[in-house]
């Protein structure tokens, strides 16, 4: 899920994948890997969720997506004669995993994520969950994978890397002895990704983006959109965006208190209005942070409804 595309991240917005039809999209002479688009645009998912099959012969698919029989179909037609060995699964938000049940009544393939949907941190007295109906809560792993656990498969080994911040269990996933990275919705190369609590915290997503600014894969492949090449650079212009995005929060703030719809119109600039309550979410999350980090004050406990100072 997307929260905006401001003008400091060189976006890719090209992507024109029909639904339904796998393409292979990774480097020749490495490890197979093809895509297929679902059929669920919106301002949050672009053209819609997008499928891995990773492999040849004895396959993964990387995030079944939404629930949506028409994408099943489409994913055992693309793997037609072909066995589907396991199911990854980056994170539980309803783009995702809620098709996982069908695809493994189907192909008979273990499904592997870090875990079940859960938040952040506890939830406020009273707080209301904006996003709860996002979070698949029904989802359940056959096998609950560990940071740097490695899976091997038919031809092809996948490396899960814990990657906390767009969703409390998102998951990354490295195609072994290739340059390849399934990166879910913690990096995209169309817009940047939502991090709202309770499911997502500022502090976790800024540590998971500094841990694979350190790796060496060059092509990340996202959960909506086309793939990103020089991905560790690309990282890093994550990174300061939303330090950036800090900066200019901490600068109204010192102009005078204020509440978050406040800040969302002195920081997102030009913002698509459909996106301004999930930006509304992502300056939460960085409220929070800057709460726990003891640079900004605020009665109770940080929250959407909140109005913010800086401390001291
Ligand atoms: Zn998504």
């Amino acid at each position: 899920m997307a929260e905006d595309t401001p003008q400091d991240i060189p976006f890719d917005k090209t992507f024109d994948l029909a639904p339904g039809h796998a393409e292979a999209c990774g480097p020749e002479g490495s490890v197979p890997v093809r895509r297929i688009l679902c059929n669920n645009p919106s301002p949050f998912t672009f053209k819609g969720t997008v499928s891995y099959i990773v492999g040849r012969g004895k396959v993964a698919i990387v995030d079944p997506g939404p629930e949506d029989p028409q994408h099943i179909a489409a994913l055992l037609d693309a793997t037609r004669g072909e066995t589907v060995t396991h199911i990854f699964v980056t994170h539980t938000h309803r783009d995702h995993s809620p098709n996982t049940p069908a695809l493994k009544a189907a192909t008979g393939a273990i499904v592997l994520a870090e875990g079940p949907h859960r938040h952040a941190r506890p939830l406020n007295i009273g707080e209301h969950k904006p996003l709860d109906s996002s979070g698949d809560v029904n989802f359940m792993p056959d096998r609950r994978l560990a940071d740097g656990e490695v899976v091997q498969g038919g031809g092809w080994a996948l490396e899960a890397i814990t990657t906390p911040g767009h969703c409390a269990n998102h998951m990354a996933y490295a195609l072994k002895d290739t340059d390849m990275l399934f990166v879910g919705d913690h990096v995209m190369a169309w817009a940047t990704s939502i991090v709202a609590p309770p499911d997502g915290a500022m502090s976790d997503y800024m540590a998971s983006l500094e841990k694979l600014s350190k790796r060496k894969e060059q092509i990340y492949f996202p959960g909506h959109g086309r793939e990103i090449r020089n991905a560790p650079e690309f990282v890093q212009y994550y990174i300061r965006h939303r330090q950036a995005r800090e900066a200019s929060i901490l600068h109204r703030l010192a102009k005078g208190e204020a509440d978050i719809p406040t800040l969302v119109r002195a920081i997102y600039i030009g913002i698509d209005p459909r996106l301004t309550g999930a930006a509304g979410l992502s300056t939460l999350a960085h409220m929070e942070d800057l709460v726990a980090r003891g640079m900004v004050a605020t009665d109770g406990a940080a929250s959407i409804a909140g109005t913010y100072r800086l401390a001291g």
